[in-house]
């Protein structure tokens, strides 16, 4: 049999070096010395936990895959990266999926890999563990093709026999596997949003959509996976804050399942590596019924949020 397609192989390594990740997350906070550094404030933070899964999943891919570029969230030192931080597994069931034909031909040097090594890192420091996830996305022609999503405390309060954590894996036009995949309640709007990076803005906007409920949860992977297992109808934050690291894994598993994520303007994001950091505009995402939510965003709110 020919070999796999590089993308599969990208995304099969990507999956063991998220549950590599997810074991580092876990034993930095078992450990209980975080090295909280505040980056441009006190709701910016980042741990010794977000500084080692940097360093062990850029270092990871980078050694398997020299000519990808990869973009991690944290500014780090070109420190030599210890080896017992090196992941080099993959996972089988992975490359056993046929690589759709239009992603057949990839080259290295054509793909992007944006790495949030901690996402939610501020309900980390809280306590609020199933908050976290680990996000590797994978852009191709400036496109989230692929990503994969480790929650490192799934489960953490279902008891010791409960299996801890979970790898949520998907391709454009594959699908996405590793949770049940589920509709938010028929007729009920509700809205999932930020629980620590909230403004005026944030909340007038939420208001306009007279939801039935809010979750107010940490995260950007989170809120995807809340969309995906049918707590929530719609993810929407109306202010500039989420960068291409926190949008990309769950762009591509959301998409994969037939979700659609923009910014507050409808505007899809661009993924290619020269491409501005921050989404200026928000983002506005959601499993089924896009429009109903799209319409409802007021003027006021969108003139307030420049791309
Ligand atoms: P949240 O929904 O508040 O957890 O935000 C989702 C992602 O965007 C997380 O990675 C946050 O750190 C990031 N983010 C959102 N707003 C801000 C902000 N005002 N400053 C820094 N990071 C932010
Ligand atoms: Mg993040
Ligand atoms: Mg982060």
């Amino acid at each position: 049999m020919a070999s796999p397609a590089l993308l599969m192989r990208v995304v099969a390594s990507a999956y063991s070096v998220a549950e590599k990740a997810a074991t580092i997350v876990r034993k930095v906070m078992a450990a209980g010395d975080l090295g909280i550094v505040e980056k441009t404030g006190a709701n910016d933070l980042q741990t010794k936990a977000d500084r080692l899964v940097q360093m062990s999943i850029c270092a990871s891919l980078a050694r398997k895959f020299p000519k990808v570029t990869i973009i991690g969230e944290e500014e780090l030192s070109s420190d030599e990266v210890s080896e017992e931080l090196i992941e080099d597994g993959h996972c089988e069931e992975i490359l056993k999926k046929t690589c759709p034909a239009e992603y057949t031909g990839i080259k290295e040097e054509e793909l992007v890999i944006w790495v949030d090594p901690l996402d939610g890192t501020k309900e980390y420091t809280e306590g609020l563990l199933d908050h976290v996830t680990v996000l590797i996305g994978i852009a191709y022609g400036g496109k989230a093709i692929a990503g994969v999503i480790n929650q490192p405390y799934y489960n953490y309060e279902a008891g010791a026999d409960a299996v801890l954590g979970r790898t949520i894996w998907g391709v454009l036009g594959i699908g996405a596997f590793g949770f049940q995949l589920m509709e938010a309640p028929a007729g009920k709007h509700i809205v999932v949003t930020t629980r620590s990076h909230s403004s005026t803005l944030v909340n007038d906007c939420i208001s306009a959509l007279k939801p039935d409920s809010v979750i107010r949860v940490g995260g950007a992977g989170n809120k995807i996976i809340q969309l995906i297992e049918g707590k929530a109808s719609a993810y929407v934050f109306a202010s500039p804050g989420c960068k291409k690291w926190d949008t990309c894994a769950p762009e591509a598993i959301l998409h994969a399942v037939g979700g659609k994520i923009t910014d507050i303007h409808g505007n899809s994001f661009q993924y290619n590596k020269e491409v501005k950091h921050m989404n200026s505009a928000g983002v506005l995402a959601t499993l089924r019924n896009y429009d109903y939510y799209a319409s409802r965003i007021p003027n006021t709110v969108k003139q307030s949020l420049v791309p």
